[in-house]
């Protein structure tokens, strides 16, 4: 039986570059995959979304430029061609993680790998099962979607983000049962195509996790799109009647009964525990449980990304990869979540870093806030672009920079400074005193700084 000192389960962004960082320090690595390298991410996740985003933000871009005397006669699109370019994005992209396993001499064994207590691993396929041990384990198998138990449910045929992407054809209407991340960013995307689009959400409003004030624009731009946004609702039955799905939603107003060619379910995600079904291992819930070093309770095994909860986001299972695979190779390193981005790629997008309002005033009792509208911007006048904010939080003594959330174009392009800022302890005089290129978007954060500085003053002055 082959052993390894590092196995890495599951080839997603927390697996893969757990690998990676494993064979830096010289280790023999293998990765275990049963699926597509890349995980979630790269084939179900970020990247296919983000692709059609683009389609979406280029029609938008399209309809707005009539505005500015740029015509089109008869704008059309191919959702054959879209979803083609789409497939050749991903799998470019898998190549490249191919190769960089490859290069990191990381052996790859394809198949289900489940885990036994002596640190052995057996690997089912369809082809053959095989067992090899290891010193180490990083258990990085992320998590599939959640579907709520539904009257009817079991008698439809729906679709979840696991599926979604592999639409032949472009439906005439779709409901999204979830208004979160997930929910939103594909209402925007089925908006852009000019289909019928819902969304039914549980909570009171969108994005329930967002700052109020970004959620709400999102909404209105949403509604603007003619998007029907359905909130405080819940899905009591669903059934299906001449290839159309018949939900019955309850609301505040009574029972509304919605018909709808493709159903999806975006109602969040559940951890994958094929691989440790015969461990005991501590849960934190229904995810597994790992110290700020991203050890299970089980010592030499450790676990990142989706399948440990908490943010479920790419960067973040990377980042918990490189510290697990450090520790695993004997280098002493701990997660640090105080600088977590957080993206929704909408239109316009929301980028946010560090405390929300609500938490920084919770943490540090009193904040001074100061959000800089994009309606100042010359360089958003000159796009057109006016739809948006940035939002500074800050200690009101020292001037720490303690979250920052943007709303805007290109946000998710720029939430990077505000990070640095918050991991470096930055404050906003420092902010303030750098210099920004003009004119940018960018130096919305500046001008926030800088009326922020004012704004402390004169408060000094007022309490004075
Ligand atoms: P995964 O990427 O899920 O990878 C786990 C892998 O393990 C899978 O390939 C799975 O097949 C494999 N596996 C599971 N069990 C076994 C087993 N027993 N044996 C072998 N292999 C196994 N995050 C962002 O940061 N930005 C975004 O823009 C973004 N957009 C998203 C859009 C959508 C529609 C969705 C669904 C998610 C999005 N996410 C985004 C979240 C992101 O995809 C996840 O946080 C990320 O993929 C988690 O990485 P992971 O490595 O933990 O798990």
């Amino acid at each position: 039986m082959k052993n390894y000192e590092v196995v890495v389960i599951g080839a997603g962004p927390g697996g893969y570059v757990a690998a990676e960082e494993a064979a830096k320090y010289s280790k023999s690595v293998a990765i275990i995959e049963n699926n597509h390298l890349g995980g979630t991410c790269l084939n179900s996740g970020c990247i296919p979304s983000k692709t059609l985003l683009r389609h979406s933000e280029v029609i938008e871009m399209m309809e707005k430029a009539k505005d500015w005397g740029i015509e089109f006669n008869n704008v059309t699109f191919s959702f054959e061609k879209m979803m083609n370019r789409k497939t050749k994005v991903i799998e470019q992209l898998r190549n490249g993680i191919l190769g960089l396993l490859k290069h990191a001499n990381v052996d790859i064994y394809h198949g289900t790998a489940t885990i036994h207590s002596n640190r052995q691993i057996t690997i089912d396929s369809e082809a053959k099962s095989e067992i090899i041990s290891a010193d180490k384990i990083i258990i990085a198998t992320g998590s599939k979607p959640s579907i709520p138990p539904i009257k009817g449910i079991g008698n439809i045929s729906f679709h979840t983000s696991d599926t979604i992407f592999e639409l032949e054809k472009l439906p005439t209407s779709v409901v999204i049962v979830g208004g979160g991340v997930i929910g939103v960013e594909f209402a925007c995307i089925f908006s852009s195509l000019n289909i019928e689009v819902t969304i039914i959400e549980m909570g009171e409003q969108l994005l329930a996790t967002e700052d109020l004030e970004a959620a709400s624009l999102i909404t209105k731009k949403l509604k603007k799109s003619k998007v029907n946004i359905i909130t405080s609702a819940r899905v009591q039955e669903i059934s299906e009647h001449q290839h159309q799905k018949v939900i019955q939603v309850e609301t505040m107003n009574g029972v509304l009964s919605i018909e709808t060619e493709v159903l999806l379910f975006a109602t969040g995600r559940a951890p994958n525990l094929s691989a440790v079904s015969k461990l005991n291992l501590m849960k934190n819930g229904s995810f597994i449980a790992v110290n700020r070093q991203m050890e299970t309770s089980v010592p030499n095994i450790y676990a990142v990304g989706d399948v440990i909860g908490g943010w479920q986001l790419a960067h973040v299972a990377s980042a918990e990869g490189v510290v697990a695979a450090s520790n695993a190779c004997g280098i002493f390193k701990e997660t640090d979540y105080k600088a977590v981005p957080r993206c929704i790629y909408s239109s316009p997008e929301i980028a946010s870093v560090g405390l929300s309002v609500k938490e920084a005033k919770e943490k540090r009792g009193a904040v001074l806030v100061e959000t800089f509208p994009f309606t100042a911007s010359g360089k958003a006048i000159a796009m057109d672009e006016r739809t948006g904010f940035i939002k500074l939080i800050a200690d009101p003594v020292y001037g720490e920079i303690l979250g920052v959330i943007m709303v805007g174009p290109h946000v998710t392009e720029m939430i990077s400074e505000a990070s640095s800022f918050i991991h470096l302890e930055g404050t906003v005089d420092e902010l303030a005193s750098l210099i920004h290129p003009h004119p940018t978007l960018s130096e919305g954060i500046w001008e926030a700084a800088r009326n922020w500085l004012s704004k402390q003053r004169n408060s000094q002055v007022i309490s004075i």
